[in-house]
Order: C-alpha cells, then structure tokens, then sequence
C-alpha cells in the first residue's frame, strides 16, 4: 500500500469496496460472477451454431428432395418424349408401308387388267383352251392373298406382267403366222387360213413323229395348235394340192377336237367316239367338193386311186351336227376376280 498525496489508499484490487470517484462513493449493483457470464455466453455460442446446422442439414435435404423429383420428372418426361417419337416413327413407317402396298395393289389390278385386255383379240377364236384361264385366275388370287406383303405382290405384279406380255406375243406370232407362207405349201395356206395364225404347220417325218407309216399327218393333244405333215408326203406323185388341202382340213379338226373337249364330247358319241371319222365329216362339211377318194393322173394313160380318210363319208345330219359344232367353238370371255369368284 502506497499512500498518495491525499493520504487515500489507491490498491482498490486489495479490497472488495465502493469505488471512489471524485471524492464520491457510487453503490453498485449486485453483478454475476464473472465465471458464470462466462459460462453462459460459451452456451449461447455453442447452441447457435447447432440450430444454424440443423436448419442448414434441413433445408439440403429438402433441396435434394426437390431436385430428385425435378430429375425424376425430367426423365420420366425425356422417356414420354423418346415412347412419343417411338410411336410417330413406327406410325410413320406404317403410313409409309401402307402407301407402298396401296400403289403394289393398283399396280397389280392394272396387270391383270392387261391380262384381261389381252384376251379380249381372242374373242371368236375357235379354240376354247388357248386361254389357260385356271392359271389367269390363280394369278389374280395370289395378288389378293398376297396383299399385305410387298415383296409377294412384286412377284405377284411380274407374274400377271409376264401372262399378259405371253398372250401378246402369241398374238404378235399369230398376225405374222398368217401373214406369211415360211414352207410355201397347200398345208400352210390352208392351216393359216383356218386357224388365223394361231395353229403352227411342222413339215416333219410324220413316220416317225406320228407313230404311224401310212399317216399323212397328225396332232397331239398335248400340243394341239400344232399340226404335224409328212414331209415323205411333199415330193409323192400320187398328191395334189388339193389332196393337201383336204388333209389340212382334217388334221384341223383334230385342232377343233383337242382345244374344244367339253363341247367335242356330245358330238364325238354321234360318231361312235371315233375321231377320225369325225375329222373326215369336218373335211367333207367345209371344203366344198371334197372326197375320200381321188384319182391322181400323172399322164392321159397313167394314174393312182388316192384313198384319204377312214373311209365312212358321214350323211347329211351329221354334216349338220358339225357345222353346229364348229359354230359354237370359240374361247368364252370371263372375269378375273381377285377372290375367285370369276363369271363367265
Ligand atoms: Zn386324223
């Protein structure tokens, strides 16, 4: 303790007491002890930060929870779009697929018009059979059973093409046949004439293609629009040109035979079912004067008997039933449908 010049002790640390001032003594309140302020204060900081941290903690998780559902709803709208463009691209190669099969289909119709246009020259033509109709018809039905599948209905298209382009080139060989005498025969004008160029003369060994020695020509059923000749036939003293001329005729009733079956039937009965002599009757009904037998002179003094044909010359009824038989021959026009209920 030190006394300063007005003789007050200044060591206020030395005792608990009222501070001096000015002369003066202040009362003072009663103050928490420095240690517990102390205490307080620490608690106050520590509790802060803890609330700030949780309220932090609460509101990353909400954030998270936000974006989630923002990812989530952004891809669940991603995948709607990417099923969307999915849908339009198969629905637009549909539209595209079904456009394809609609022209596939006006293109196969035109085709088998053409088959049908193609037909139509051959109305009056007296061989029924010259048009496969069966196979008209199972071309028309394939294009409708294969309507649904493109590459069938190319194929189906090119198969109906190809028939029509056939029944024209027929045609086209047909004009030409008839316009022309390739073997310069009474075989060939005669047979040209009767079939329209649609019934073909083979100048051939008839021995053999026949099957008979004696024959002077003959058909096969298998290929009815031709007409086989003797070629032995060709340089014989003993024929004429009109002997040929009356073979052509009955080898062209065979044609009539084989190419008519369904009305040759009836008639071929009246004839016993002998063809030949039915063949005979044809030669006889349409080649005005012509005989089974002829004389064939070769000099004043010389000649031959020429027998032709099977010996019966058929009476005057059935002359009548061939002439209605002829008459009625002829390829009957149909209607090809794509469901196969073709009319007549
Ligand atoms: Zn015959």
């Amino acid at each position: 303790m030190t006394d300063d010049p007005a003789g007050r002790a200044t060591a206020a640390s030395a005792k608990p007491g009222p501070i001096e001032t000015d002369g003066r003594e202040e009362p003072r309140e009663s103050e928490p002890p420095r240690e517990a302020m102390q205490l307080a204060a620490a608690k106050r900081e520590d509790l802060a930060p803890q609330r700030r941290g949780r309220g932090l903690a609460v509101v990353a998780i909400l954030l998270g929870v936000v974006l989630l559902g923002a990812v989530g709803v952004a891809v669940w709208l991603f995948l709607q779009l990417e099923q969307a463009n999915a849908r339009l691209e198969r629905q637009s190669d549909l539209i595209d697929e079904q456009h394809d099969l609609i022209e596939k289909k006006e293109a196969f119709g035109a085709a088998v018009a053409g088959i049908q246009e193609s037909i139509e020259p051959l109305q009056g033509l007296p061989f029924a059979s010259m048009v496969p109709w069966d196979r008209y018809q199972e071309i028309a039905e394939t294009g409708y059973s294969s309507r649904w599948d493109a590459e069938a209905m190319d194929a189906a298209i090119l198969v109906a093409q190809r028939a029509a382009q056939e029944m024209q080139a027929l045609q086209s060989a047909a004009a030409l046949e008839a316009a022309t005498n390739a073997s310069g025969t009474a075989w060939e004008a005669t047979l040209d004439q009767l079939g329209r160029g649609y019934v073909a003369t083979r100048i051939d060994d008839a021995a053999v293609t026949c099957d008979l020695v004696t024959a002077l020509g003959c058909v096969f059923e298998a290929e009815p629009l031709v007409v086989h000749l003797n070629a032995a036939s060709q340089s014989d003293p003993s024929m004429t040109d009109w002997i040929r001329q009356g073979v052509a005729y009955h080898e062209f009733a065979h044609v009539l035979q084989f190419t008519n079956p369904g009305a040759t039937r009836p008639v071929l009965e009246a004839f016993d079912g002998n063809a030949e002599t039915m063949a005979d009757c044809y030669a006889l009904t349409f080649l005005d004067g012509w005989t089974l037998e002829h004389e064939v002179w070769t000099s004043p003094y010389e000649g031959w008997d020429v027998n032709v044909g099977y010996g019966y010359v058929c009476d005057e009824t059935e002359r009548r039933l061939i002439r209605d038989w002829a008459g009625g021959l002829g390829v009957a026009m149909r209607t090809l449908s794509p469901t196969g209920s073709g009319s007549s």
